[in-house]
């Protein structure tokens, strides 16, 4: 007799539950994307419980007819597709032809439904996968679902299912994610009685947002569209001074599905370069339509994650459409200073004007700076940077642009005083703005010293004693593809056998950082991103350090002079709003907002 075995049906779906249903939010998520595929433009969902005790959902679609209630419930039974090119095209949320029988085997799942062509609705009962009684109903087109007692037979699985609170709070989320991407569907989602969610159809994605994410959280969001041969993108984007402390508020669709994918969301908190406090991340609602062959999606059961096939293009794509959308937002409506038409920041200089602001006072970053460049890497638009011939004969701490330079939005707002040796106040138009002084200081000096560094190239810092690195074939694959691009970073390798590599050398501004980790989060990133931003964060990060050691502090009077140099300096720099750091530079008080204060409007 042989040992080997084809497992029953009943097994066989239990096994797929295992992959598909992992708690009640997955049973929620499968029924939902089958109402949307049926073209339902209303869901009601009921849950008690936490789910765990029931969960209904009932939709107006299509419905399906007596035969297709009974073969829905059969394994690999789908409307959906019929040929392996098929799954290339997806433009339904389904395929597997799995949710229903997984969620029936592991469950009493009651169903219901009726197409247009019928006179009546079946009604099917199921019981641990077996249909235990059919029978006709009178109902409205549509379908219903209830899937009692998850788990029921399944007693380990049962025991990781948690507090009632954190499994609503998990459908929550799927119900959230699923009505982000659909405004002309109204979803509803009521527990125990009550309802938590309740958005109605609208044809406004600000709308649908609202009632997802709150009226706040629209007020504080920009919108974003652009489009790239086969890419286009659309959706809003949270304000940076508008955050959270977690991902959890970033959502990401690629053709209308919902995907939290590394590459997507790498690509996002690119375009927030900058912008943000550390672990602080913004609230976004984007969507990603790109022709359905150049991503796969079917390489996750709960298809979360996705293969693209030009991974960094779609990565470029997407962070340079969230730094463009962002520039106007963060200039004109966080700071007010920079009106939307503003051009480009101006980047020319008169050769003899000093740019950078006086960061000799620390004696550590001169010889950091100020080299010889090795490795010509940024293009030549960038202005050459000279010595401050100046600073030597003024003691101010800022740079005097050319009196005959023109002002900027900045530099052209007129100067009330100084507050508290710290904040300098200004007249714009009819609005009052507060500039912390430091701040703007440091986001002036870092701007700088970046386009500086990059302007020269990175200066390498040739190790004593080479240090022999040993590496997993995927990220040993990706140095030596990527050796060129490394070196540029300032690292240099010699291979070194098998999976290692001796490393010679490392960028001089990282040599008191750990470059060995420094190099193996590269690599994996390289590996897993085609392209790397740990680097240019590291850089960025300590930057960031340099120029906040080499600036005008708070509590420190300024001259008129002073303060006026400051805002013409703001004017030169690609500024966007927020010191290194992530604080605010600027704050704006309308006159009208004023006289509110003052009961007089
Ligand atoms: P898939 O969605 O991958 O096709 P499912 O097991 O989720 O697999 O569903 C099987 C089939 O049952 C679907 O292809 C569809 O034809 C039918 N079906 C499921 N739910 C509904 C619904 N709410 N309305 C209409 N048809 C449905
Ligand atoms: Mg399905």
């Amino acid at each position: 007799m042989s040992r080997i075995k084809i497992l029953s049906e009943n097994l066989c779906n239990k096994i797929a539950a295992g992959e598909v249903v992992e708690r009640p939010a997955s049973v929620v998520k499968e029924l939902i994307e089958n109402s949307l595929d049926a073209g339902a433009d209303e869901i009601l969902i009921d849950v008690e419980s936490g789910g765990k005790k029931r969960i209904k959902i009932q939709d107006n679609g299509r419905g399906m007819s007596k035969d297709e209630t009974f073969l829905s419930l059969e394994r690999h039974a789908t409307s959906k597709i019929e040929s392996d090119e098929d799954l290339f095209r997806l433009t339904t949320l389904g395929f597997r032809g799995e949710a229903l029988p997984s969620i029936a085997a592991v469950s009493r799942l009651s169903l219901q439904s009726r197409d247009v062509d019928s006179e009546a609705g079946w009604s099917l009962r199921v019981q641990g996968g077996r249909v235990e009684n059919a029978e006709a109903v009178g109902m409205p087109v549509g379908t219903t679902i209830e899937v009692r007692n998850l788990f029921f037979n399944t007693p380990a699985r049962r025991k990781f299912l948690r507090r009632d609170q954190t499994e609503i709070g998990h459908i929550g989320d799927v119900v959230s994610r699923q009505a982000l991407s659909r405004p002309e569907v109204r979803f509803r989602l009521s527990h125990n009685g009550r309802v938590l969610i309740d958005a109605l159809r609208t044809e406004r994605i600000e709308e649908r947002v609202a009632a997802i994410l709150g009226r706040e959280a629209v007020r504080e969001m920009v919108s974003v569209t652009n489009e790239v041969d086969d890419l286009a993108l659309h959706g809003l984007l949270s304000r940076p001074l508008y955050n959270r402390s977690a991902t959890s508020a970033i959502y990401t669709y690629i053709n209308g599905r919902y995907i939290r994918d590394r590459v997507v969301q790498h690509a996002v908190m690119d375009g927030y370069r900058n912008l943000l406090m550390k672990g602080r991340y913004p609230v976004v609602v984007l969507f990603l339509d790109l022709p359905p062959e150049m991503v796969d999606v079917n390489v996750h059961p709960t298809k979360h994650e996705v293969r693209f096939r030009e991974q960094s293009q779609v990565h470029g794509f997407i962070s340079s459409s969230v730094r463009n959308a962002l520039r106007p937002a963060v200039s004109t409506s966080v700071v007010g200073v920079v009106p939307e038409e503003q051009p480009p920041a101006r980047i020319e200089f008169p050769s003899e004007t000093p740019v950078v602001a006086d960061y000799r006072t620390d004696a550590a970053t001169p010889s950091v700076i100020v080299h010889e460049p090795p490795v010509p890497y940024q293009p030549a638009e960038l202005p050459a940077i000279g010595h401050s011939r100046r600073n030597e004969e003024q003691s101010s701490p800022f740079v005097l642009p050319e009196k005959n330079e023109p002002n900027g939005p900045a530099g052209s707002m007129s100067i009330i005083g100084q507050f508290h040796e710290s904040y300098i106040l200004c007249q714009d138009g009819n609005d009052l703005v507060l500039i912390d002084q430091h701040a703007a200081h440091e986001r002036v000096s870092f701007e700088r010293l970046r386009q500086q560094f990059y302007a020269s190239g990175i200066e390498k810092q040739t190790l004593l004693f080479p240090t022999v690195l040993d590496f997993d074939f995927r990220e040993a694959a990706q140095i030596k593809q990527r050796l060129d691009k490394l070196t540029q970073f300032g690292f240099e390798f010699e291979p070194f056998g098998g999976n290692s590599f001796a490393l010679k050398a490392v960028p001089q501004l990282l040599k008191d950082f750990e470059a060995e980790r420094l190099v193996r989060d590269v690599a994996s990133e390289l590996s897993e991103l085609g392209e790397s931003a740990t680097m240019e964060d590291a850089f960025d990060h300590i930057l960031a350090t340099m120029a906040c050691h080499s600036v005008v502090r708070a509590n420190q009077k300024l001259g008129l002079d002073e303060m006026r140099s400051l805002l013409r300096e703001i004017d030169t720099v690609d500024f966007s709003a927020h010191c290194p750091h992530g604080r605010p530079v600027m704050q704006r008080l309308s006159l009208a907002e004023i006289e509110r204060m003052f009961k007089r409007a």
